[in-house]
């Protein structure tokens, strides 16, 4: 296996590598020890990270050596070699034409198990980040005012995730009235008015490397009649997913369990994307919950559950919490409330 950085080499050695045009790279044969070759200028950074004390040799190479050369020699008799799934394809062919006799794959599937099933440590890095965030969108009540423009909350937003303990601002997203019917809108320059519902999904990197990802929907004073009446169509679709979450049912399962509540209510519709994607060192990851993957939940993993409504042009809703399958069921690592969080508009702190 051959692993560039990015969040598999991440999550195999602890190294989290810049990605440069210099190659850096685990080699990781079907026997015996990894190696990994690295620019000399790295490894400094690499030591540090922790990779030698895991038993990885570091194979330094100066700037005018081969680093392709080095890694075919480190390859040897191998017949296949498995690329990391994110490995840029000018890295790709020149692998392929340092040892064009080995046959390239992708290592996504090695790897899928190990970065789908989140161990105990994973988990509670996961469960820190879900905390964070949390405690984020309790602030949120302070943050947004009429008059006050999205970009504006969602500068506020980005440093509050900062000292909730995230490591980087990963989105901030403030869709307010027609914008919320958007749902990957980031920030604009439009003032928020008494009467808009707000989507804000937020999220950001621990120092863990474990990611964050939650979306709750406020409302500046008096929303319109119709978005309540979808909205508690929502909570009550998102929770139904989240409950019939547990370890043997299959992921299209639960998008069909938040699906058929919004269906029956008539806005099957305005539900435009699939309920959910998995989480850990990336915020989009296996599994994902969505129609057609019959992939059998098990104990470990971890995704989020996060239908929406969508009126395109007036305004949109969405719940998101981020929850692990246990042994028998569900836990959430998302807590704050699911009830529509309604702001006085006129109270001004
Ligand atoms: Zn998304
Ligand atoms: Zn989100
Ligand atoms: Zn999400």
């Amino acid at each position: 296996m051959l692993i560039t950085p990015g969040p598999d080499l991440l999550y195999l050695t602890g190294y989290h590598a810049i990605p440069l045009e210099r190659l850096t790279c685990l080699v990781v044969p079907a026997d015996g020890d990894a190696a990994l070759v690295a620019p000399g200028l790295e490894v400094p950074a690499a030591e540090a990270a922790g990779v030698g004390a895991l038993g990885i040799s570091i194979h330094g190479w100066a700037e005018t050596d081969n680093p392709y050369a080095l890694v075919a020699s480190l390859v040897r008799e191998a017949g296949i070699v498995a690329l990391a799934d994110s490995m840029v394809a000018a890295k790709v062919l020149a692998l392929r034409d340092a040892m064009p006799q080995v046959h390239q794959q992708l290592a996504g599937p090695l790897l899928r198990d190990l970065r789908m099933i989140k161990s105990v440590d994973e988990i509670a890095h996961l469960r820190a980040a879900g905390r964070a965030i949390d405690y984020v969108h309790e602030q949120i009540g302070d943050f947004l005012r009429p008059g006050r423009t999205e970009r504006e909350v969602g500068d506020d937003i980005a440093e509050a995730i900062l000292e909730a303990g995230h490591e980087r601002v990963d989105f901030v997203i403030v869709g307010s009235g027609p914008n919320g019917a958007s749902p990957h809108h980031e920030l604009s320059d439009r003032r928020i008015e008494v009467g808009d519902p707000v989507v804000v999904d937020i999220g950001g990197t621990m120092p863990s490397g474990y990611r964050s990802d939650s979306t709750r929907t406020y409302a500046v004073g008096h929303a319109p009649e119709e978005f309540t009446n979808y909205y508690r169509v929502l909570q009550k679709a998102q929770e139904a997913a989240v409950s019939s979450v547990r370890p043997g049912v299959t992921a299209e399962s639960v998008d069909a369990a938040a699906r058929s509540v919004i269906d029956e209510a008539g806005f099957g519709e305005q539900f435009i994307h699939r309920t959910g994607h998995g989480i850990g060192l990336e915020t989009h990851e296996e599994p994902y919950i969505v129609k057609g993957n019959n992939e059998e939940l098990r104990a470990g993993m971890a995704f989020s559950v996060e239908p929406g409504i969508y009126l395109s042009g007036r305004h949109g809703a969405r719940i998101e919490d981020i929850v692990v399958v246990t042994t028998d069921g569900v836990e959430s690592l998302n807590n704050t409330t699911h009830d529509l969080l309604v702001i006085d508009p006129s109270f001004s702190g």
